[in-house]
């Protein structure tokens, strides 16, 4: 058993200050680790960074010998002593969904950040003591021993279990099944709670119907609502963490349904990526990378999951269902790095620069692919097996076979499921798609096609984008290029991203950038700013079009065999 307990005095500095308990069992030191990583966010998040006045001491309070490692692991000399006694502080000043965070209102963990284990002894138990004011309520899916103490039966869980702390925590709760989903609110927000649990449970009832149980004996929704634009969640074995702004506008429809739509995510990694884990995360090593090029698979399927979830619901429309595609089919077209880099490669090279956006042309979003190939399969499969087939049936048998089983799956194995429906041979489609880089469109259509539902094209409304290929970025005052098409007359004519554009022949723009481009057309002349360095560029529209606008429609006289598709589609019945 090791023992921790979490002080929080001088919350205004946001330091926490942790006292742990490690036994020796007779060696002669012991290896402290950190993670270097949390499971969700694939790439390192190097936590140790955030800790100060490390100190090591024997069961008297001498102070031991240690020395680092690895920059996330501390060896220290036992000098025989049972026992190790460590103290330290974690400087937790930012608040998102896979962060800690303290202040005078709240205590909120995610432990994966903060907590030390014995490198030769990851599975010992925890107990956690919360040194809090008295009238704090702690919400979280470790096991209370009372309001203030919690215990993990090993670091695996105690890592996997966020924990807020907080005297205005909002408690709401829903039953799916037999199942308790609680919800927790920390930070005032306007919403209509009725609606709220109605929208909750019928998600979720989806879901267990989807995969027949779920892998958890209760839920918990951690929700923080902040004043500012926030929208980020992560994954947990019978929990997740939302952190979501403004909490004023929760009134908002489009807020609301961004609510749902992340919630569904965050619930359905319950079992797509917790439970059902690619092999190379079987167990999670968090000393080091954990690559894996399924991102297609744990996030991709997921994302698709999320929202269609809530059109089968009925918290989506059909028009805001067919919204979220084409605006998947959209970000996929204007991300350039689609033809130079494949959803698998890109899915490892989360761990390089996965969440940033990198460099101009190189990389894909698992996200934003990932959703578009899980649509493809789904789509692929109802239409052959005229209904009676879907990709449920495929993440059903993915959930009993391996995740049940704590059996990792590879890409082969997903490959292999797919194929095993006895309708298609998908084995094509991921040479092009997946492991490939190539162009999605034709199959895009032609899929959409089988649902009745046609992928409508039209020029981009913003002149400089059809006629030049070329994105600007005018929110600050500054006209700067965003985006630059390969090939178009702007990369020819040798602009660049993070130009700016101080002059239109002659004449500064003022927030009518794109009229005075379109009334120069003839004989465009910009002047730009580069690294401080004035560059004049020549410009010539060559009639084509180069941004183009994507709108999904039903068609408006569907096929008896589009009709059984989309019904298929919508209801989820196979
Ligand atoms: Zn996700």
């Amino acid at each position: 058993m090791i023992k921790y307990t979490v002080r929080t005095a001088h919350p205004h500095r946001h330091f926490i200050g942790f006292e742990a308990e490690f036994i020796s069992t007779g060696r002669e030191r012991i290896t402290l680790q950190l993670p270097s990583w949390r499971p969700g966010r694939y790439e390192l998040g190097n936590f140790a960074k955030n800790i100060r006045a490390w100190k090591a001491c024997d069961a008297s309070g001498k102070e031991l010998k240690f020395r680092k490692t690895s920059k996330d692991a501390w060896l220290v000399e036992t000098a025989g002593s049972s026992v190790v006694r460590l103290t330290y502080q974690y400087y937790a000043a930012e608040l998102n969904a896979g962060s800690s965070f303290l202040d005078e209102e709240q205590l909120y963990i995610n432990p994966v950040n903060c907590f030390f284990y014995d490198a030769d002894n990851p599975q010992l138990p925890y107990e956690v003591a919360l040194d809090v004011p008295a009238e704090y309520r702690v919400a979280t899916g470790l096991q209370k021993q009372s309001e203030h103490t919690l215990a993990a039966h090993s670091f695996d869980q105690l890592a996997d279990c966020p924990l807020i702390a907080s005297k205005s925590l909002k408690h709401l709760t829903y039953e799916v099944q037999g199942v308790p989903f609680h919800i927790w609110i920390q930070g005032s927000v306007n919403l209509n709670e009725q609606r709220l649990l109605q929208d909750f449970t019928d998600f979720t009832e989806l879901q267990m119907n989807l995969f027949g149980d779920i892998p958890c004996s209760e839920y918990h929704f951690l929700f923080h609502f902040v004043p500012y634009f926030l929208r980020h969640g992560v994954e947990h074995a019978n929990s997740t963490v939302i952190t979501m702004g403004p909490a004023a506008d929760f009134q908002q429809e489009h807020l609301y349904k961004d609510l749902l739509g992340i919630s569904c995510h965050e619930l359905f990694h319950t079992w797509n990526v917790k439970n059902i884990r690619p092999v190379e995360m079987l167990p999670y090593d968090f000393t080091r990378e954990n690559y894996s090029e399924q991102g297609y698979v744990y996030e991709g399927v997921t994302t698709y999951y999320g929202d269609s979830l809530l059109w089968r619901s009925g918290a989506l429309t059909t028009e805001e269902w067919l919204d979220v595609v084409h605006d998947h089919v959209q970000d996929y077209v204007n991300n350039h790095g689609r033809l130079n880099l494949s959803v698998a490669q890109s899915s490892w090279d989360t761990w390089l620069d996965g969440y940033v956006a990198g460099v101009p042309w190189r990389k894909v979003s698992i996200y934003n692919e990932g959703f578009l190939i899980a649509l493809m399969c789904d789509l692929i499969l109802i239409s052959s097996a005229n209904g009676a087939a879907s990709l449920d049936d495929v993440m059903k048998k993915l959930y009993d076979r391996f995740g049940k089983k704590s059996i990792g799956y590879t890409a082969e194995d997903y490959l292999n499921l797919l194929n095993e429906m006895g309708v298609y041979d998908f084995a094509s489609l991921f040479d092009s798609f997946v492991t490939g880089t190539e162009d999605y469109n034709p199959m895009l259509r032609e899929v959409l096609a089988m649902a009745g539902v046609e992928l409508q094209e039209s020029p981009s409304s913003k002149w400089s984008e059809t006629n030049l290929g070329l994105s600007l970025d005018e929110s600050n005052q500054r006209v700067l290029v965003s985006a630059v098409v390969p090939e178009s007359p702007a990369d020819v004519s040798g602009l660049w991203y993070g130009d700016e554009i101080i002059a239109v022949n002659g004449i500064a723009p003022y927030k009518n950038v794109q009229h005075l481009m379109r009334m120069h057309a003839m004989q465009l002349e910009l002047a730009i700013l580069r690294k401080g360095k004035r560059v004049d560029l020549v410009l010539a529209p060559t009639g084509k079009t180069w941004v183009t606008k994507y709108r999904c429609v039903r068609m408006s006289s569907p096929t008896s065999q589009q009709d059984l598709v989309w019904d298929s589609w919508k209801t989820g019945k196979s």
